[in-house]
């Protein structure tokens, strides 16, 4: 599997997570965009979001709610934060293994570019 997440997942890649369940991995951002730049995602490897399942929907409740928690840890859920998917090109994905970007601790505009 030549997947740089999966690689993440299974520890071909060291990484210094910042959450990590049976079915959750969070890591930081290499290029942070936000004082606070986290990726969570799912240990199984979907490519995209146009890969979802009914089986594997519930990832993305789990994802969307560790943002959140991880958003109240760091201090900034109040002030508020953004979490953002993107899927292929025009969407912007450049991993293909889908994950949830949380973006926190400074303003961010809006509609991005
Ligand atoms: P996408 O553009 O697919 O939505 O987001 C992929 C994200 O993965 C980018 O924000 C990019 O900075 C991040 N990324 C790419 N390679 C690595 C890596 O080796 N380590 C970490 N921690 N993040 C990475
Ligand atoms: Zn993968």
């Amino acid at each position: 599997m030549s997947c740089l997440f999966c690689k993440m997942v299974n520890r071909e890649i060291p990484i210094d997570p910042v959450y990590e369940d049976d079915e959750l991995l969070a890591f930081r951002d290499i290029n942070p965009a936000a004082p606070t730049h986290i990726l969570i995602i799912p240990k199984q490897h979907i490519a995209t979001l146009n890969d979802l399942t009914p089986k594997t929907a519930h990832l993305i409740g789990k994802m969307v709610t560790k943002a959140r928690d991880i958003a109240t840890e760091a201090g900034f859920a109040e002030n508020g934060y953004r979490i953002v998917m993107n899927c292929n090109s025009d969407g912007g994905q450049s991993v293909y293994h889908i994950h949830l970007h949380l973006l926190g601790g400074r303003s961010l505009q809006w509609p991005p570019c």
